[in-house]
């Protein structure tokens, strides 16, 4: 059993007293204690999110000393301060994962926007675009990027671009695919679900809770068959995509919208002095992390909704 929380950098006799306090735990007995590591880091703040510093040209920082814990936090971390040192001087430009295509993009842009007074981990719930960051989506998202900067072979990206060409398809075909009640209606109380009043599509009757592809094979031989041709991979996809579309849609507009702050450029040496009206907090934050855009601005900690609003006013004058 993990012990979630359960801290182990204290003394031996005072981790086996808290042990036996832990409930079914009263009798335990303790074979080795734990441990704790101390080490030190640099405020991730400044950092650019190439992961290049801001005061040190070309000396890129990744992993523990950004003040991060873990190993996909250090790997992810080091993959994006290698790619963007090899651009950098091969002059081609930053490689930056936005928040709403990567974790990698959350991880980066909370590390230098916000800093960190504790290890960071990457926990999904820091992602506020967490309906578009799916597991079953990675390929969908990031293989062309991949493949873009010499990383994922040919072969992999003729395979991620006919799953997406064959996803759309099924969907389109699903969407025309017809169910007529005399043919399903017997079989649908079996599922727990409504009879059909009029032909209806197999996508909208996805759209039940309670229907998914499995059941729609089941209720027709013909879509049995018809689905008979498709990778169980491919089928996934459509289904989560049918399932979700309105979720999908609504957060990738939100992305869309917050991405506008991001256009919104600050030069380096903007001066925050000027603003009477934004909060002493506030500017100190802006003069100390210097934004390079207003929706990095937005993101910083301590930097309030009603201040981006002042800043917006002005940057717009
Ligand atoms: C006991 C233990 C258990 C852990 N368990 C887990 C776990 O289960 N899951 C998990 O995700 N994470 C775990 N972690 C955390 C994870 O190991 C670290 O967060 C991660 O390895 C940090 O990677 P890094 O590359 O930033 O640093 P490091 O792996 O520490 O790499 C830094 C490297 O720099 C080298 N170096 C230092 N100074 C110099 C110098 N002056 N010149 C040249 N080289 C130098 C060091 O020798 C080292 O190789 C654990 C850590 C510890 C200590």
């Amino acid at each position: 059993m993990y012990v979630n929380g359960f801290s182990t950098s204290l003394p031996e006799e005072t981790q086996y007293k808290a042990l036996t306090r832990v409930p079914g735990f009263e009798h335990a007995k303790m074979f080795r204690p734990g441990y704790a590591i101390e080490y030190d880091y640099f405020p991730p703040t400044q950092l650019k999110l190439t992961l290049e510093t801001k005061l040190v040209e070309n000396l890129y920082f990744a992993g523990q000393i950004n003040g991060t814990t873990g190993y996909e936090e250090a790997g992810s971390q080091g993959l994006m301060a290698g790619i963007n040192a090899h651009n950098k001087i091969h002059n081609i430009k930053p490689f930056i994962l936005k928040r709403s295509e990567a974790y990698i993009g959350v991880l980066i842009d909370d590390l230098i926007n916000k800093g960190t007074d504790e290890p960071y981990r990457m926990f999904t719930s820091r992602a506020e675009f967490r309906i578009l960051l799916r597991q079953d989506n990675a390929d969908l998202r990031l293989t062309e990027k991949g493949y873009d900067l010499g990383l994922a072979s040919e072969e992999r990206l003729k395979n991620v671009v006919e799953k997406k060409q064959h996803v759309e398809k099924l969907i389109r075909e699903l969407n025309e695919k017809k169910l007529r009640p005399a043919i399903v209606n017997d079989k649908l109380p079996q599922f727990n679900t409504t009879p059909l009043k009029e032909g209806t599509s197999v996508k909208k009757l996805i759209l039940r809770p309670e229907i998914g592809l499995n059941e729609v094979r089941q209720l027709s031989e013909d879509v049995n068959k018809y689905l008979a041709e498709y990778d169980r991979e491919i089928l996934e996809q459509a289904e989560i995509q049918i399932k979700y579309e309105t979720y999908i849609d609504k957060e990738h507009q939100l992305a869309i919208k917050m991405e506008s702050l991001d256009l919104k450029k600050i030069d380096t040496d903007f001066d925050y002095d000027i603003i009477k009206a934004l909060s002493a907090e506030s500017r100190e934050k802006l003069k100390s992390i210097r934004p390079l855009n207003l929706g990095q601005a937005s993101r910083i900690s301590g930097v309030n909704p009603a201040d981006i609003s002042v800043l917006m006013v002005y940057l717009n004058k």
